[in-house]
C-alpha cells in the first residue's frame, strides 16, 4: 500500500482510490484519471489468491520501474485483492472462498465493488497474475479474441528467467511450450474466474499467468515483471499513435 501511495504521489495523472474492504483491509485500485481514447488501456491484476506473493510482488515492481513511462494510457490496476490472504499465506478469503470462482455471482460484496468500477470499460489487454505449487515451470492462459496471438511470443521472452512448464496438459487442458489457448464459453463453468469476466465482457486479449511456487521468490517476482513488461511492449507496438 505504501508503495503504490509513493508511486501515485508520483505520477500525478494516475489515483488511488478504496473501493472497499475485507476484514478490515482496504481493497485498493489504482486508474488514470481521465480516459483519453486515443491511448491503450490496460487491466492488471494480482493477489486473488493470497498465497501467490510473487504475483502481487511482481506487479508491484513493474510499476516502480515502468509505469511513469507509460502514464498518458488508461490504466485499472488492482494491486492486490486479497490483502487478507496474503498476509497469513492462504489461498481463500476469510470465509474459506476461492474468490475466483465469484465473478459471475453477486454473493461477495467486494467483488461486485470491484466489477461495478469495470462497468462498460473495455481493454485492449488484460492480465491476471497467478502462482501454482503443481506447476513445474510457468505457464500462460491465453484467451483473445484478436489476431495474431501473442503467447507464443510472451513466453518466449520468459523462458529466458524461467523454464516453461513441460507438461502437455496442465490442469485438464492441453498445453504446448508452458501456453494454454482455451476456447471458453459462458456455460463452460459454474463460478467464473476474473479472467473469464474480462474475456466475454472488457477485454480484447486476457491473459493469466502462473508461476510455480516451489521456483525462487526472486526468479517468479522477475518473471511476473518480464511478463508485463513484454506485454506493454507488444502493446505498444500494435496501436497507431
Ligand atoms: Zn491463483
Amino acid at each position: 500500500m505504501e508503495r503504490w501511495l509513493r508511486l501515485v504521489n508520483l505520477i500525478p495523472s494516475l489515483d488511488l482510490s478504496v473501493y472497499g474492504e475485507a476484514e478490515g483491509y482496504p481493497l485498493i485500485v489504482v486508474r488514470s484519471e481521465d480516459h483519453d481514447p486515443k491511448m491503450p488501456s490496460v487491466y492488471l491484476s494480482a493477489g486473488i489468491h493470497g498465497d501467490e506473493p510473487a504475483a502481487v510482488e511482481g506487479l508491484v515492481r513493474w510499476a516502480e520501474a515502468s509505469l511513469e513511462k507509460f502514464k498518458a494510457w488508461n490504466w485499472m490496476i488492482f494491486p492486490c485483492l486479497n490483502p487478507w490472504g496474503l498476509e497469513r499465506n492462504i489461498r481463500f478469503d476469510a470465509e474459506k472462498r476461492d474468490l475466483n470462482r465469484f465473478y459471475d455471482s453477486r454473493k461477495v460484496p467486494q467483488i461486485v465493488a470491484q466489477r461495478a468500477l469495470m462497468k462498460g470499460r473495455r481493454f485492449d489487454t488484460a492480465a491476471t497474475l497467478h502462482e501454482d505449487y503443481d506447476a513445474r515451470g510457468f505457464y500462460l492462459y491465453e484467451v483473445a479474441a484478436k489476431r495474431p496471438h501473442w503467447g507464443e511470443s510472451l513466453c518466449g521472452e520468459l523462458t529466458s528467467v524461467i523454464a516453461p512448464d513441460p507438461r502437455p496438459k496442465i490442469d485438464g487442458h492441453s498445453a504446448r511450450k508452458g501456453l494454454i489457448r482455451r476456447r471458453i464459453t459462458p456455460d463452460l463453468m459454474k463460478g467464473h474466474p476474473e479472467a473469464f469476466l474480462l474475456h466475454f465482457q472488457h477485454a480484447a486479449r486476457t491473459f493469466t499467468l502462473e508461476t510455480p511456487s516451489e521456483d525462487s521468490l526472486d526468479r517468479r517476482v522477475q518473471a511476473q515483471e518480464r511478463f508485463l513488461v513484454t506485454m506493454v511492449k507488444k502493446l505498444k507496438l500494435e496501436m497507431v499513435f
